[in-house]
């Protein structure tokens, strides 16, 4: 049975826009709740990449996600994050590294850049510092606003020497397949689990809510909820559903474990944990 990764960026409204401390957040209020209880339902884990301020901020809901594994969204969801200095970057990726052990008890071993933009120094940073893997490089089919980016980072994931592809784990962006709708959602998986690699689906919170804000006008959000839960529901059966540690796991028990695909030795041999 093939394998799919499945993971959650937990944004906030900040990450769209929202400056001032926000005393609460509509996408994490709704979104975290019925994300966790859909899993729990499911007996599903999943891998949730968190921003260490929104822990600060709202530790009550934060505190809904110990059962999973989480990963390192940055400490405060920077955007153009490649675009600043060594020093900055350290703190962003650093302090949430802190925060997230402080907090949940252990390391994070994954990290995905906000807006999947990633650099060679970030990447090295989060390398050095005993990460498993980096998620941040995004796969086909992207909204317009990160195809330039993507351009821009393709040739990352084209230069192994330089930049160890094998650490790599390249999400595919469900939040932009369920904003076009279920049908289109199933196609696209169809044609992407064609593909050898691991197949890693990345959502937000915000998929299992209707909470809308102004910064955010994604196409059928009425229908989000629906759309994400089915999408999820049709993966059951078809797919062994997996976070990163469960992934990591039985790549170490089980010598002979591919799920079917061709990648997944290689990330084994990265894991430093
Ligand atoms: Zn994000």
């Amino acid at each position: 049975m093939k394998t799919v990764i499945l993971s959650f960026d937990v944004d906030g409204e900040r990450a769209f826009g929202a400056r001032e401390k926000l005393t609460r957040d509509r996408f994490l209020e709704t979104g975290i709740p019925a994300v966790v209880d859909y899993l729990g339902r499911q007996g599903l884990d999943a891998t949730f990449f968190v921003v260490g301020r929104n822990i600060l901020d709202f530790p009550e809901l934060h505190a809904k996600l110990r059962p999973f594994e989480i990963g390192n969204h940055t400490h405060s969801h920077l955007h153009f994050l490649t675009s600043r200095t060594r020093a900055e970057k350290q703190v962003e990726v650093g302090e949430a590294h802190r925060i997230i052990k402080e907090f949940y008890g252990s390391d994070p071993v994954m990290f995905r850049a906000p807006d999947y933009q990633i650099d060679e120094e970030l990447f090295r940073m989060v390398m050095d510092m005993g990460y498993a893997g980096d998620s941040s490089l995004i796969r086909v089919l992207l909204p317009p606003r990160f195809f330039f980016n993507y351009l821009k980072q393709r040739k990352l994931a084209k230069e192994p020497r330089e930049f160890p592809l094998t650490s790599c784990v390249i999400p595919f962006n469900g939040t932009s397949i369920i904003s076009l709708g279920l049908r289109y959602a199933e196609a696209v998986l169809e044609r992407v689990s064609r593909s050898r690699d691991v197949l890693v689906l990345n959502f937000h919170p915000r998929d299992f809510t209707h909470a809308k804000i102004e910064a955010f006008g994604y196409l059928r959000r009425d229908k989000a909820v629906e759309t994400t839960t089915r999408f999820l529901d049709s993966l059951r059966g078809k797919f062994r559903i997996l976070s990163f540690r469960q992934f990591f796991e039985l790549s170490r028990q089980d010598s002979d474990f591919s799920g079917g695909v061709g990648r997944e030795r290689s990330v084994q041999r990265e894991v430093r944990t």
